[in-house]
């Protein structure tokens, strides 16, 4: 591929250092879910860049300590950024709080001393928020019709073909960004009516319990972050429903671990799901920093606002030479590609409806 290609030789050039001196900033935010072995290809799959091999993780480590990178927690991260300290740093972030963070990440944290910070969505440690991407992943999947139920509505989508499935699921996908939380819950239980696929039973298989996180945060290398309690889109929630679950997912930790979280993140990350109120209520709970998935590195004046902060993903087929470009603020973002994150679209604004054209609606 081309693209890859021009990567390589930016790489191989040094010239991606050569600009990482002139915008790379004083550090960046790097943004992780599940660490496992790569995914068989073969089938079709939306959800594969949520994943990262733990070699390919640990050639991540060793490639940001090659460059000179600390690595750092969000907090310490935030901290430096504050205070305008020299040196370049790297906060390794994991959002939801799965399972394998505990089993294959903080063995590869104890092998390097580094440190990382880990989002928990305490519903999902608690067994009671579904992870409903994975549920629209494999109806998608399976099935070449997916019916999305929401309270007053069922929306149809054509999904026989792999472009179909792709574009289907992406249109899915914003939709769930939109929803209030009665939504979600009725498209959820729609998931499990309809195609028998129980997305509270894929969350309770995939996520850590509390003596998992418990290990986390006595190990001293993993700071455990908040990512609200049920992991719904916040801007779609009344001011009411926002400051529950961005505090109440505080609190929870505070109760279940003994320390109260400093670092939060955002569920989804993108404008779409994050108001400015939102990003109100993150500083009003106490955080001192909140991450989004605006894709580039740290800037001197993001100190400004720290509630607000850029985040690069990372995950799926990604290597180190894609992580050396995207650290030196040369894009390559996942713009145009069907990875989870979007950070390109929020020009659009918030997520939009279905339209006739690909969803034929029908009262219910
Ligand atoms: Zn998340």
């Amino acid at each position: 591929m081309l693209k890859r290609a021009l990567k390589q030789a930016i790489v191989a050039s040094g010239l991606d250092r050569a600009a990482r001196a002139v915008a790379g900033g004083p550090g960046a935010v790097l943004m992780f879910h599940q660490v496992g072995p790569a995914l068989a290809g073969g089938g079709w799959s939306a959800n594969e860049g949520l994943t990262t091999d733990p070699e390919v993780l640990a050639g991540f480590f060793d490639t940001l300590l090659g460059e000179g990178y600390q690595l750092v927690t969000a907090t310490d991260a935030a901290r430096r950024l504050r205070r305008g300290e020299g040196g370049r740093f790297a906060a390794l972030t994991f959002d939801d709080g799965y399972r394998d963070n505990h089993d294959l990440l903080l063995p590869i944290l104890e092998r390097y001393g580094a440190r990382a910070t880990v989002y928990v969505a305490t519903g999902f440690i608690d067994r009671t928020a579904p992870m409903w991407w994975f549920g629209v992943e494999r109806a998608v999947a399976e099935n070449d019709r997916v019916v999305i139920r929401t309270p007053n509505r069922v929306h149809e989508f054509a999904t026989a073909t792999a472009d179909e499935k792709t574009a289907r699921y992406e249109t899915i996908r914003r939709m769930f960004y939109g929803f209030a939380p009665a939504e979600t819950r009725a498209a959820v239980e729609g998931l499990k009516r309809d195609f028998g696929i129980d997305c509270h039973e894929i969350a309770d298989r995939l996520s850590m319990d509390w003596s998992d996180v418990r290990a986390l945060d006595r190990s001293g290398l993993v700071e455990i972050g908040g990512h609200t309690a049920s992991h719904g889109p916040l801007a779609a929630m009344t001011e009411a429903e926002a400051w529950g679950e961005i505090d109440g997912g505080r609190r929870r930790i505070a109760a279940m671990t003994g320390r109260a979280p400093l670092a939060f993140a955002y569920p989804y990350g993108i404008a779409a799901t994050v108001s400015e109120r939102d990003i109100g209520l993150a500083a009003k709970a106490g955080f001192e920093s909140a991450v989004t998935t605006e894709s580039r590195p740290l800037r001197s004046g993001d100190a400004e606002r720290p509630h607000a902060l850029p985040r690069i993903a990372l995950g799926g087929d990604d290597d180190w030479v894609t992580l050396r470009v995207r650290i030196a603020g040369l894009g390559f973002g996942r713009a145009g590609d069907a990875g989870w994150y979007a950070p390109h679209r929020n020009a659009e604004g918030p997520a939009s409806r279905p339209s006739a054209a690909t969803a034929g609606s029908t009262a219910a």
